[in-house]
This record gives structure tokens, C-alpha cells and sequence, in this order.
């Protein structure tokens, strides 16, 4: 599993704001982190360095030794954004795939459906998204993410526009999915309650210019 280690990292916009202000944090492999911070403190911004997004003015990010924009090319790298953006006029299965064709990576017929599958939309494959609920957009978003089956997945207010029920339901189904992928997940929230429930370490970001104010793991069964 790919590790991820920031390093110094500031950003300083254009416009002379600075939203990222010194932050070492090393990401374990194969392990979900939360950046946790309250809106507008620089979690976006900091999400999208990692991604390779962003250039950052001071300090740079390593995964697995290389640069972002090394694993973004190889297709390993795969982000998720609160707006599930399904192309409409696509079914749900074509969505899927599309992860892979845009990572110019071979299709994969057989991952795609398992993923189906495994997100819970086994009898939708050929629904368009406008027939399908927020939740199930929303799962279709991350397997399309993990489709490309990716050793690094962000993701920014993955559940944010979704009711209380439904984040619970997939916060229960989804994290064991990227876990058994291995991939080395790193998710942007406003909300404790989504840090707690998807996360098994949780970095508490000071509002804007974003640092680290603390670093808490999450212990794995609690009652
Ligand atoms: P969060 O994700 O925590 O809500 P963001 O990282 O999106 O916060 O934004 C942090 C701050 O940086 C905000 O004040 C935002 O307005 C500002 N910001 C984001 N992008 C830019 C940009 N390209 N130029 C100038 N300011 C920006
Ligand atoms: P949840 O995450 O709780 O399933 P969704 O927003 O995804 O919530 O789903 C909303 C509605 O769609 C619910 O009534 C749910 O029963 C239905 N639904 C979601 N997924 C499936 C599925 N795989 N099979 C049948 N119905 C589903």
C-alpha cells in the first residue's frame, strides 16, 4: 500500500490568502484519514495538492515515493468529489467504466460489475443516474472511483449532500470496500460524525490557514 507524505506544506494564493500553513503529516499505507476542519479552513486545497491538483508554494507531497501527478498518469490515483458528476446520458454501468477509460486503462467488464455489486446497485446497471436516488449516486461515484482499482482514493465530503440515513447506510457498507482494496484513503469533512464513522485515524485542521491542531486515532470496535 502507497503511503502518503506531505511535507512542509504551505499554499498561498495569488491573491496573497494563504490557506495551508506548515503541515507534516505521513499517511500510512492502505489506512482512512480524515481531515477534519470546520468550512473554509484549507481542507480542499490540501485534498487537492494530494492530488496533484495544486501545486503547493512551499513543501511538496510524496505517495509512495513519487509525485502525485506520476500516480494520476499510472491510473492509480482516483478522487471523488461531493457532486457525484455522472455524465447523464450514460447509464450506470457505462459511468462505471468510464473510470477506467479516462485512466486510458483497459476496460475491465468483469471488475466493473463486481463493483456494482459490491456498492449495492446490482439490479441498476443499465438505469441512467436521474432514475437513481442521492445515495445511489453516491455509491456510484465511488465505484467508479475504485473501478480503476486505485492504491490512493480521495475524497471530498464523499456523503455532504446526503440525508442522515443514508450517510450512516454507507458509511457502514463502503469503507470495507476501499479497506479490502487496499487503497490508502484520505477523506475532506466538516463533520465529526462522518470522520468517526469512515475513519480509522482522524487530523483535526485549525480553521483557515489550515493546520494541524490534533491527531487522534479512531479505535476499531467501540460500542
Ligand atoms: P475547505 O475545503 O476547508 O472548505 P478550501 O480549501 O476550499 O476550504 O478553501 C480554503 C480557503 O481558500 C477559502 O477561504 C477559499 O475561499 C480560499 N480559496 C480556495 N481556492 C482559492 C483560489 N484559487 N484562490 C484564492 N482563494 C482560494
Ligand atoms: P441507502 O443508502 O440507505 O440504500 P439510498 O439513497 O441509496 O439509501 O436509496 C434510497 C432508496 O433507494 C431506498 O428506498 C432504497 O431502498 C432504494 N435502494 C437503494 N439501493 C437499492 C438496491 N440496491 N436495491 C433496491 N433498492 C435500493
Amino acid at each position: 500500500p502507497a503511503a502518503i507524505v506531505c511535507a512542509g506544506l504551505v499554499k498561498r494564493f495569488d491573491n496573497g490568502m494563504t490557506a495551508v500553513d506548515g503541515i507534516d503529516l505521513t499517511l500510512a499505507g492502505g489506512r482512512t484519514t480524515a481531515l477534519l476542519g470546520p468550512s473554509g479552513c484549507g481542507k480542499s486545497t490540501l485534498l487537492r495538492m494530494i492530488a496533484g491538483l495544486e501545486e503547493p508554494s512551499i513543501g511538496g507531497i510524496t505517495i509512495a515515493g513519487q509525485p502525485p501527478a506520476a500516480l494520476c498518469r499510472q491510473g492509480s490515483l482516483s478522487v471523488a468529489f461531493q457532486d457525484p458528476c455522472l455524465l447523464p446520458w450514460l447509464t450506470l454501468r457505462q459511468n462505471i467504466a468510464l473510470g477506467r477509460k479516462l485512466a486510458r486503462l483497459p476496460a475491465d467488464p468483469a471488475t466493473v460489475d463486481r463493483l456494482i455489486d459490491l456498492v449495492g446497485l446490482g439490479g441498476f446497471q443499465q438505469m441512467r443516474p436521474a432514475a437513481l436516488s442521492g445515495g445511489m449516486r453516491q455509491r456510484a461515484a465511488i465505484a467508479r472511483a475504485l473501478a480503476t482499482r486505485p492504491r490512493v482514493l480521495l475524497l471530498d465530503e464523499p456523503f455532504g449532500a446526503l440525508d442522515a440515513l443514508t450517510r450512516r447506510q454507507l458509511a457502514q457498507d463502503l469503507p470495507p470496500l476501499w479497506r479490502h482494496a487496499g487503497a490508502t484513503t484520505v477523506l475532506v469533512t466538516h463533520s465529526v460524525d462522518e470522520a468517526v464513522m469512515l475513519a480509522d485515524r482522524i487530523v483535526v485542521l485549525s480553521p483557515r490557514p489550515a493546520r494541524v491542531l490534533a491527531d487522534i486515532p479512531v479505535p476499531l470496535d467501540w460500542p
